[in-house]
């Protein structure tokens, strides 16, 4: 008795919250179960891409907060794991309307090793004069603000592509050793590509930055949407100015070797949820679900 008046109130529930949560009644009346759960492994620097129903309105994660647009009548979230991450399982809580409990994704972090790069150089290329380390602190500080500005557009409409057909001259992740210590890794993807190579934007995107920065040179950065930034480095030539909008291949700049380099090339960045993540894992999952269902 009493479990079928839990289930009819159970029912009553569910009905009611149907009509509030049309489109997502809808989408799970096809499937099996009310609750959405969703279990993503992510390696450091990984990203995946959620579709989930438009009734979406968060993805709360605790102090992580992974942003959420909605293209075609859906919500699109890119979750992403960072490069130094601690390898901490989590669960986040889908949320509706009114903080309606829509649903869980469970984030299992998964290890990964990345090559490293043996370098033996004069002891002054390593080290900064207070200068230029006071200026790339600031820099930081300065691109740090133009990722972190709330933006609630959208621009893509297809699947990211790597920005140039080329070989790339280092993968993102890899550790870069000097004289036997290791300085850092490389959270982007290097592109051989000579000086005056025309480089193309990875996708639709409104250009948020251009400018010559300590590190990276002569640099372009475009927004995407839904907190997805793209950036690309050591251009020769910028020839596109903030506030463009820019299609997919749309040309940006030139190839060049400005800022810290040893040799022309492109330093393609991807930046989202605030961590520098893996280009090639931006591409893989924006094409995987384009033929499911972009
Ligand atoms: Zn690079």
């Amino acid at each position: 008795m009493k479990v079928f008046f839990f289930i009819g109130v159970m029912s009553f529930f569910i009905s009611s919250c149907s009509m509030q949560q049309n489109s997502l009644a809808l989408k799970k009346e096809a499937g099996d179960r009310f609750f959405i759960t969703e279990e993503v492994k992510l390696a450091p620097g990984e990203v995946k891409l959620l579709k989930l129903p438009r009734d979406v309105r968060e993805v709360f994660c605790g102090n992580e907060s992974f942003s959420i647009q909605e293209i075609n009548n859906e919500m699109d979230v890119f979750l992403t794991e960072d490069y130094f991450t601690s390898f901490r399982e989590r669960k986040c809580q889908i949320l509706g309307a009114n903080n309606f409990n829509l649903g869980l994704i469970k984030i299992y972090p998964e290890k990964k090793s990345f090559p490293k790069d043996q370098l033996t150089v004069a002891p002054k290329r390593v080290h900064l004069s207070k200068k230029n380390l006071r200026r790339a602190i600031k820099e930081k500080k300065m691109m740090s603000k133009i990722y972190a500005k709330k933006r609630s557009e959208v621009y893509i409409k297809e699947p990211f592509v790597v920005p140039l057909k080329s070989f790339v001259t280092s993968v993102y992740g890899t550790q870069r050793v000097f004289n036997g210590t290791k300085k850092g890794q490389h959270l982007g993807i290097d592109l051989r590509a000579a000086v005056g190579v025309p480089i193309p934007a990875s996708n639709r995107g409104l250009v948020v930055f251009t400018g010559h920065l300590f590190y990276t040179g002569n640099t372009v950065v475009l927004y995407h949407g839904p907190g997805v930034f793209t950036s690309y480095s050591h251009l020769n030539k910028i020839l596109v100015k903030e506030g463009d909008l820019v299609d997919k291949l749309q040309i940006v700049g030139e190839a060049g070797m400005t800022g810290r380099v040893t040799g022309p090339h492109l330093h393609w960045g991807v930046y989202i949820n605030g961590s520098h993540v893996d280009g090639m894992s931006l591409v893989e999952t924006t094409t995987i679900v384009s033929e499911l269902e972009f």
